[in-house]
């Protein structure tokens, strides 16, 4: 029987709900669980695909294509599993699967309601998710009050009835303010939330206490009180800044068993523990993240880096997430220095100062010539690259200008350009729709024997995940090799160029596809553990 446990948000978004749920499923496997993790967004976009990254953060691409919210990433990051697209359940996702089946007749003779036709559907979805696992964590985006939490609410509550109160726990992430006026932990957002929360019938088990500082015993029991929890329920979580192994997401599991979480989730679940957790790698990965050995400085050059008057590099979490589990491997601290690829164009950074360069994926043109001039800096310097995606249509297009001597473009920025080095995939060629119809998900490429990149990763065949319409033009395939680029790997039917590289450079790699989406903090992704070995 799958134990199903509900994490819902109070007071403020951007708690850390998703890494304390990443978190608490981590715990759970280190006792020896299988565990999976669904998250619900309740915006009526069927997915994050068509959302803007500086407003909702990277767009997380699953195995099987799915374009979903970043907070899965974390879950795949904690679990060390593939979490496929059905775990991200949608607002849009639910009236759409109703609507089309009420247009075939499936509910024929029926009023179709809110309720119960919603939350329904909401609960077959958490339960198919949560099939052929021991246990099933539900992140619920928002924060309660939300009038979109309603159903996904509903649906939980429904849950617990139908599955009985041992298998279904609740847990509420929420965060007490210190107003800089009077410097004081206040209690009362996390009340009001609590309330709230009931008011939708969910009676929470665990509180889980955000904030700026540690929560006092005075507040603790402020809470217990207040929300009628069991004695040792209300966990502090303060910010991971400012001690000595802060900074870094991966040590909130760590905290969390400083307060037994995971024996308190298993008694109210009535578990019994497989196996004794061994912290001992992971604890140890979260100390080279914290306090390297060394650090290098690495410059991203992306586009989706300003919003307002802030710098939100949310855009690329699972890059930044992928040097960071490259540095701990290697013990050195990696500095990211997120640097906007119009500053480029406009000469305003001076790039010697970094020990690789990195550009991302990407979209439009808008920056374009800014990556291009990163790209021929670190290639006439030789300062280590890394590209991807974007990143490696950037880099054909430098090869194709500077060294092949051709007036090249890519022609998702530039129509007319005489030499479209880069052009659209013939299969996208007619798509009109927008959501869901890039080239999605893992693709097999097949490496050339001997290569720097077979090397890498130690064979001739991976896999890694995609995100894009347009490839390097095969028409130009030999031009470029001629000229020395090697491409690397390719599709299996030899068409699309998945991976090139540059000889004799310290590091000169590029792909087509996105190996961050499968780095994890203890198994880097093999291209960026490479990347930072060489900047080092
Ligand atoms: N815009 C490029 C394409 O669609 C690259 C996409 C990406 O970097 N994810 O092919």
């Amino acid at each position: 029987m799958t134990k199903y446990i509900f994490v819902s948000g109070g007071v403020i978004s951007g708690v850390g709900k998703g890494v304390a749920t990443a978190s608490i499923g981590r715990i759970l496997k280190e006792y020896g669980f299988s565990v999976t993790a669904v998250k619900i967004d309740p915006y009526i976009n069927c997915d994050a695909g068509t959302m803007r990254p500086t407003e909702h953060g990277e767009v997380w691409v699953t195995e099987d294509g799915g374009e979903i919210d970043q907070d899965l990433g974390n879950y795949e990051r904690f679990l060390e599993i593939p979490i496929l697209k059905s775990n991200a359940i949608t607002t849009g996702q639910i009236y759409k699967e109703l609507i089309e089946k009420e247009r075939r007749g499936d509910f024929l003779g029926e009023t179709v309601s809110f309720i119960p036709h919603v939350p329904d559907e909401v609960k077959k979805r958490i339960a198919k998710a949560g099939e052929g696992y021991d246990i099933c964590l539900i992140e619920i985006g928002g924060v309660i009050g939300d009038y979109e939490n309603i159903p996904f609410l509903f649906a939980a509550k429904s849950l617990e009835l139908e599955m009985g109160y041992e298998n279904v726990c609740h847990i509420m992430v929420t965060y007490l303010p210190v107003p800089g006026h009077i410097e004081e932990m206040k209690t009362k957002p996390t009340q009001l939330a609590i309330k709230m929360l009931r008011e939708n019938g969910i009676q929470p088990d665990f509180i889980l206490c955000r904030g700026k500082f540690p929560l006092d015993n005075v507040r603790k029991q402020k809470i217990e009180r207040y929300s009628n929890v069991q004695p040792g329920h209300v966990i502090s979580a303060p910010d991971v800044v400012g001690e000595e192994t802060a900074n870094t997401i991966y040590v909130v599991p760590l905290n969390f068993e400083k307060d037994n979480l995971g024996e308190k989730l298993m008694k109210r679940l009535e578990l019994e523990k497989i196996k004794e957790p061994n912290w001992e790698a992971w604890g140890e990965m979260v100390r080279r993240t914290t306090n390297p050995s060394s650090s290098i400085d690495i410059a991203i050059v992306g586009k989706y880096l300003d919003i307002g008057d802030f710098q939100l590099t949310d855009s690329y979490l699972s890059v930044s997430a992928a040097l960071s589990h490259a540095g701990a491997a290697n013990d050195v601290g990696v500095n990211i220095h997120w640097i906007g690829a119009k500053k480029i164009e406009e000469k305003e950074i001076d790039l010697s100062k970094y020990d690789g360069i990195l550009v991302p994926g990407g979209f439009g043109n808008s920056g374009v010539e800014g990556k291009i001039g990163a790209v021929q800096y670190a290639r006439e310097n030789d300062i280590p690259y890394l590209g991807l995606c974007y990143g490696l249509q950037m880099a054909v297009i430098e090869f194709a200008r500077n060294v092949c001597g051709l007036d090249a473009n890519t022609s998702e920025v530039d129509k007319e350009v005489a030499h479209k080095i880069i052009d659209i995939l013939p299969e996208q060629i007619g798509i009109d729709k927008k959501g869901g119809t890039m080239r999605l998900g893992a693709y097999e490429a097949f490496l050339k024997e001997g290569s720097g990149i077979a090397k890498i990763y130690g064979s001739n065949k991976v896999s890694e995940r995609h995100r894009h319409r347009y490839e390097v033009n095969s028409e130009y395939h030999e031009a470029l090799e001629e000229n020395g680029l090697v491409i690397s790997g390719k599709s299996e039917d030899g068409r699309l160029a998945e991976f090139i590289e540059i000889p004799g450079k310290k590091f000169f790699f590029a792909t087509q596809s996105h190996p961050e989406f499968k780095s994890c903090p203890m198994k880097p992704a093999p291209m960026f553990d490479a990347f930072v070995r060489a900047c080092m």
